[in-house]
């Protein structure tokens, strides 16, 4: 089962993720969290996007893509996997469409988590208060400003994915607002429709 994840910044994609994984036993390929493994690790696209992630802006879309049909190739994504970040422009749509297309695979559910605007600079607020509160470290990008910068690319360059995957009869919108329990259950309920 191929998943793919769509929502703004502070959606609650992560948390969401590491349930699915739990539950399907589906690896989670975040975009973000491969990039951010680049910049800390020094690598040449690393150095390459650090100063881009930092600013809110996306990577481009040839670099995340590359990114993904390498980490796609894994024996671990044989069952399947679920995409968290990407595709995030309907060009990176239409190049993971080829790629799966190449192997005979293709997306089979793209889950849609919907929140109110108002509510995620709020709970932005509230993850960078509770990292301080741990004493981790609070991602470049988690700032007010930057944050802000992020749900206007969302808006921009991500939400035409919706009515892409509508068109392609794939979309499930979820209820992001309710607890965090209440979502889980909500998407199993759509993976669990389409499952085999
Ligand atoms: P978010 O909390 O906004 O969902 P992510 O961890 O998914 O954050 O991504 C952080 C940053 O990494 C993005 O703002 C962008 O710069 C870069 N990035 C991640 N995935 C992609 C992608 N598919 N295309 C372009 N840039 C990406």
């Amino acid at each position: 089962m191929i998943v793919v994840f769509l929502g703004p910044p502070g959606a609650g994609k992560g948390t969401q993720a590491a349930f699915i994984v739990e539950k399907y036993g589906i690896p989670q390929l975040s975009t973000g969290d491969m990039l951010r493994g680049a910049v800390a690790a020094g690598t040449p696209v690393g150095k390459k996007v650090k100063a881009i992630i930092d600013s809110g802006e996306l990577v481009s879309d040839e670099i995340v893509a590359a990114i993904v049909e390498e980490r796609i190739e894994a024996e671990d994504c044989a069952p399947g996997f679920l995409l968290d970040g990407f595709p995030r422009t309907v060009a990176q749509a239409e190049m993971l469409d080829a790629m799966l297309e190449k192997k005979e695979r293709q997306v089979d559910i793209v889950v849609e988590l919907r929140v109110d605007q108002e509510a995620l600079v709020d709970r932005l607020r509230n993850r960078i208060r509770e990292a301080e509160e741990r004493g981790d470290p609070v991602r470049e990008d988690d700032n007010e400003e930057t944050f802000k910068k992020r749900l206007g690319v969302y808006g921009e360059q991500t939400a035409p994915l919706i009515p892409y995957y509508e068109k392609q009869s794939k979309l499930k919108g979820v209820d992001g607002m309710g607890g965090i329990e209440a979502v889980s259950a909500e998407i199993a309920a759509r993976l669990d429709e389409i499952k085999r």
